[in-house]
C-alpha cells in the first residue's frame, strides 16, 4: 500500500513539518534532577529525529522546581536550563526534525515524596492516586503560574525551540481546572465551562502575547477522562473551541487522568489506534490541526486515520521507543522490517512507575543510546546460541549485527519458545509481531538457524565456537502434590492448542500465565472455571494497566478466583485445596491447568563448565530473569559480550 498521506509535510503556524508522525511526550527520567539535559537525553531524542520523524515534543518539561510528577524531567524555569537547551535543539534540527517542548504543572497528580512540597490545585481535593490533600490556588497564586508557564515559553523560543505544547491534559494542573472532577471553585475559576477552561485560556492567550503571533502553541487535552463526573467528549469539543480562539495552532487529542491511566498509556487490551475517534470528533469542532495519539504502533495505521480524516499528524511516541526508525522504514517501503511496539508496558510504564528511566522492551537500545556500541568488531568470532526464544533471537541477531558468525540451534521446529504460548491470551495479539520480526532481522543478518537440533555438549563442540550463548529457557514447575503431574496439564499446552480443555476447569496458581489461561479457557468455552493461588492476590506479576482489563473480563467471565489457598492434592475428577485451616474438595472437574511458575533448565550450562570457549546464560535459563522484559535485555546484552 502506497503511504501517500503520513509523507506529506503540513505547516502549523509558519513551522513546516516534513511529514506526520510526530513523537509524542513522554516523561523518560533522562534528565538530570535539575532539570538540565543529559547526552542520555539528548542521544536518545537525535537517536527518532535520524529515523525520520518530523517532530518531537519532549517530555513533559517543569515551568518550576516543583511541578514535576517524576524527578529528572525537564525544566525551563531558569535561564540556566535555556542556555543548556540551545545544544539540545541544534542537535535534533541537525538530525532533521523539528523539536517542540511540553510545557506543564503536575498540580495535585504529583507527590511532596517527589517534589518536597504540599502540591496545589483549584481545589483542596485529594488524587486517588496519590492520596495527599493539595492546597487550593488563590486567584493571584493562579495568576504567578500563568506567568511561570509565559516565562517558560519566552525560554523555550529563545533555547530555540520551534513551538511549545502546553499540556492541558492527562489530570494535570490545566486539565484539573478544565474538569469538574477535579474543579469544584464557585470563584472565575470554576463553575462553568468557560470558567474551568479559563486557566488554559489565560495561559494560551499570555504566552501567544508574549511568544508572538507566528511561535506555534499546540494544546494537548484529555477528550475524555474516564471517571465519575469527568469531562466527556461533548463538553472537551467546547473547550477544544475556546482554546483554539484563545490562540492555539494545534489541538492535541488525548484521553485520561491518572485515576484511569490505562487510557493515557494504552495497552494491549485497548485496540490499535483505539482513540482516533476522539480525535476526529475534536476535529469536527475545530478549525486548526488535530494530531491523534494512543496506540497508533504502524504507518499504515498512521496514514489511514490521515487519510480518513480524522487527524491530521499521528503521535506515536511507544511506536518511537519500540522503533525510532520507523519513519525512514516506511519511506523506503521496509514496512516488514519495522518494529512494532506490543503494548506490554514492562519497559517503558513499568520502569517508569518504579522511579526508574523509560526503556522498550522490543528495543533495549532505548535509553542507552549513549552507551551501547552496536559498530562491527575487529576479530569477528565464531558464536552458537542455543535456544531460539526471543532472548536467544535478541542475542543472535545483536552479535550478527557486530559481524559475528552466528549458529542458532533450537530444539523445536519454530523459533519463539515460551513468547508463542505468552502471545496466546486474549487481546495480546501483537506480541507475535515480534518473533515475526526477529525473525526477518535473522535472515537479513545472516543467521544460521538450524531448528530441530537438541543442543548437547557434543553437538556445540562440534561447531568450533569461541562463545556460547545459552538462552535454553525453563521448564514448567511441578511442585510435589499427589496428583498433579498424573492429572494436570500445563498452562503452556492449552495456550498453544497442544491439550483440550472442557467444561469445567481449575488453574492451580493465580499469576499472570494462570489468571491469562483462566480466561483463555473461559472464553474458548469454559464455563465453570475456578483459579487457585496461594497468596492472598492474583496477579502480582502483571503490569497494572493490562492487569485491570485481564480482572475485569475474569469478572465477567464469572471466574471463581480462591486466593491464600494451597492445593493438596489431585484426583482424576477432583482438586483438593486447603483454606482458613478446612480442606475443601473441588469435585466434577474435566481439566487441571497447572500454572506454578518456571524452574531453569541449567542442564546443558552444567555440561559446559569446562567447555574452552566463553559461555554465557541468557534469559530464563538464567536465574536472575524475570520477564519477557529482563530476558530480552540479557539476551542483547550476551550479544553484544561476546
Ligand atoms: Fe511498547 Fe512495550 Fe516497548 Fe513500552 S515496552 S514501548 S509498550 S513494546
Amino acid at each position: 500500500m502506497e503511504l501517500t498521506h503520513i509523507f506529506e509535510p503540513i505547516t502549523i503556524n509558519g513551522l513546516t513539518i516534513k511529514n506526520r508522525m510526530v513523537v509524542s511526550a513522554m516523561a523518560s527520567c533522562y534528565c538530570s534532577e535539575d532539570g538540565m539535559p543529559t547526552e542520555k537525553f539528548m542521544a536518545y531524542h537525535e537517536r527518532k529525529a535520524r529515523g525520520g520523524f518530523g517532530a518531537i515534543i519532549t517530555e513533559d518539561f517543569c515551568v518550576c522546581p516543583e511541578a514535576g510528577a517524576f524527578k529528572r524531567l525537564g525544566g525551563l524555569w531558569n535561564d540556566e536550563q535555556m542556555k543548556a537547551y540551545r545544544a539540545f535543539t541544534q542537535r535534533i534540527h541537525d538530525a532533521g526534525a523539528k523539536i517542540i517542548v511540553q510545557l506543564y504543572h503536575a498540580g495535585r497528580q504529583t507527590s511532596s515524596r517527589v517534589t518536597g512540597v504540599q502540591c496545589v490545585a483549584p481545589s483542596a481535593i485529594k488524587d486517588p492516586t496519590v492520596g495527599e490533600t493539595p492546597h487550593a490556588l488563590t486567584v493571584d497564586e493562579i495568576h504567578a503560574l500563568e506567568q511561570r508557564f509565559v516565562d517558560a515559553a519566552v525560554r523555550a523560543k529563545a533555547a530555540g525551540f520551534d513551538g511549545v505544547e502546553i499540556h492541558g491534559a492527562h489530570g494535570y494542573l490545566i486539565n484539573q481546572f478544565a474538569s469538574p472532577y477535579s474543579n469544584k471553585r464557585s470563584d472565575e475559576y470554576g463553575g462553568t465551562t468557560v470558567n474551568r477552561a479559563r486557566f488554559a485560556t489565560e495561559v494560551i492567550a499570555a504566552v501567544r502575547a508574549a511568544v508572538g503571533a507566528d511561535f506555534p502553541i499546540i494544546y494537548r487535552m484529555s477528550s475524555v477522562e474516564f471517571v465519575p463526573g469527568g469531562l466527556q467528549l461533548e463538553e472537551t469539543k467546547v473547550i477544544a473551541r475556546l482554546v483554539e480562539e484563545a490562540g492555539a495552532d494545534l489541538i492535541h487529542v488525548s484521553q485520561g487522568v491518572f485515576a484511569s491511566c490505562r487510557n493515557i498509556i494504552p495497552p494491549f487490551a485497548i485496540p490499535v489506534a483505539g482513540f482516533a475517534d476522539h480525535a476526529a470528533a475534536i476535529k469536527q469542532a475545530v478549525k486548526v490541526p488535530v494530531m491523534a495519539v494512543g496506540r497508533i504502533n504502524d504507518p499504515l495505521l498512521a496514514d489511514t486515520i490521515i487519510a480518513t480524516g480524522k487527524a491530521d499528524l499521528c503521535a506515536m511516541g511507544r511506536a518511537s521507543l519500540a522503533d525510532p526508525d520507523m519513519p525512514n522504514k516506511a519511506r523506503e517501503g521496509r514496512l516488514c522490517d519495522v518494529n512494532r511496539c506490543i503494548g506490554c508496558l514492562q519497559g517503558c510504564d513499568g520502569e517508569l512507575e518504579q522511579g526508574l528511566p523509560i526503556r522498550c522492551l522490543v528495543n533495549p537500545l532505548t535509553g542507552k543510546e549513549d552507551e551501547y556500541d552496536l559498530s562491527p568488531v575487529s576479530e569477528p568470532r565464531r558464536v552458537v546460541v542455543v535456544g531460539g526464544g526471543v532472548s536467544g533471537c535478541e542475542a543472535a541477531l545483536v552479535a550478527a549485527r557486530r559481524g559475528h558468525t552466528v549458529t542458532l540451534l533450537e530444539s523445536s521446529q519454530e523459533l519463539g519458545g515460551q513468547w508463542l504460548a505468552a502471545a496466546a491470551p486474549l487481546a495480546k495479539g501483537d506480541f507475535t509481531s515480534f518473533v515475526a520480526w526477529q525473525q526477518r532481522q535473522l535472515e537479513q543478518l545472516g543467521v544460521e538457524v538450524l531448528l530441530g537440533v537438541e543442543a548437547t555438549r557434543e553437538t556445540i563442540d562440534g561447531l568450533a565456537p569461541d562463545a556460547v550463548i545459552l538462552a535454553v529457557g525453563s521448564r514448567p514447575a511441578m511442585p510435589p502434590i499427589p496428583g498433579l503431574r498424573e492429572y494436570g496439564v500445563v498452562a503452556q499446552d492449552i495456550l498453544r492448542g497442544r491439550a483440550e480443555f472442557g467444561n469445567r476447569a481449575v488453574v492451580i496458581g493465580g499469576g499472570l500465565v494462570g489468571a491469562e489461561t483462566a480466561d483463555f479457557v473461559a472464553e474458548g468455552g469454559s464455563s465453570d472455571v475456578t483459579i487457585v493461588e496461594m497468596l492472598d492476590q492474583i496477579v502480582r506479576d502483571g503490569e497494572p494497566a493490562p492487569t485491570s482489563f485481564l480482572l475485569e473480563r475474569l469478572a465477567a467471565h464469572g471466574v471463581n478466583v480462591l486466593t491464600s489457598a494451597a492445593v493438596k492434592s489431585v484426583e482424576a475428577d477432583a482438586v483438593v485445596y486447603e483454606k482458613s485451616g478446612d480442606q475443601v474438595r473441588l469435585g466434577d472437574v474435566d481439566t487441571v491447568i497447572v500454572a506454578i511458575g518456571a524452574r531453569a533448565n541449567t542442564n546443558l550450562a552444567g555440561t559446559l563448565a569446562d567447555a574452552p570457549y566463553q559461555v554465557v546464560s541468557v534469559g530464563d535459563c538464567n536465574e536472575r530473569a524475570k520477564n519477557g522484559y529482563r530476558g530480552i535485555q540479557e539476551g542483547f546484552e550476551a550479544g553484544l559480550r561476546v
